[in-house]
């Protein structure tokens, strides 16, 4: 199988083809179908698999067949938490890399550093955005973050999110999100309270595990 057999436009596999990727992971060639139809996914999957581009490339061409909302601003349409700045840089710079020649506008939000640029840049809007729990929580309060148009949620590394005490800040956060999404969630294993969250929060999902 290549990426051409994963029905993706032809601006993502060009993108692909500069990155040298010829050939899709297993999480990929799995995940890729399942998301471009519109299902939510619960991904059994460790980094290193290639989880990051098996949810952000469909999820690229999901919001990019769009007709871009009227306004000035960009909605934000797709929220992607994970439990660390390193991870969120990770993901926004491979975001960046698959969507180089789409107009798809990413942002990436993290703690441990200066809220200003942060609410500068979401104040210019942003299709995606990539944010660790505590910080968004913190811009959330603070009405700097509009999340009633998000229509895909990824919650990336859900295991490790919960095991750093983040709970309690991904739920109010998801209780910021529409109901009516598509729900993505990766996680490396399957503790009852990662079964428990796949229960109440993703909507008969498609199972994929590498
Ligand atoms: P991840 O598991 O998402 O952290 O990805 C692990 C590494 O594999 C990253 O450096 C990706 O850039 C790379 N990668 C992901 N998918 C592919 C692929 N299909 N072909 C080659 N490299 C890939």
């Amino acid at each position: 199988m290549n990426f051409n057999d994963l029905k993706l436009k032809p601006a993502i596999l060009k993108a692909l083809s500069e990155e040298n990727y010829t050939t899709p992971t297993p999480i990929q060639e799995q995940a890729i179908p399942v998301v471009l139809a519109g299902r939510d996914l619960f991904g059994c999957a460790q980094t290193g698999t290639g989880k990051t581009a098996a949810f952000s490339l469909p999820m690229l061409q999901l919001l990019s067949d769009q007709q871009k909302p009227p306004g000035k601003r960009r909605p934000i349409r797709s929220l992607v938490l994970t439990p660390t700045r390193e991870l969120a840089i990770q993901i926004y710079d491979n975001v960046r890399a698959y969507g180089r020649h789409l107009d798809v506008r990413g942002i990436v939000i993290f703690g441990g550093v200066s809220q200003k640029p942060q609410e500068d840049a979401l104040a210019r809007g942003a299709d995606i955005v990539i944010a660790t729990p505590g910080r968004l929580i913190d811009l959330m309060n603070q009405g700097f973050i509009d999340l009633s148009h998000v229509q895909i949620l990824v919650l990336d590394e859900a295991d490790r999110m919960l095991d750093m005490g983040f709970v309690h800040d991904v739920k109010r956060i998801i209780a910021k999100v529409p109901q009516k999404r598509q729900t993505l969630l990766f996680s490396a294993t399957m503790p009852t309270e990662i079964t428990k969250m796949v229960q109440t929060i993703l909507v008969n999902p498609a199972k994929v595990e590498v």
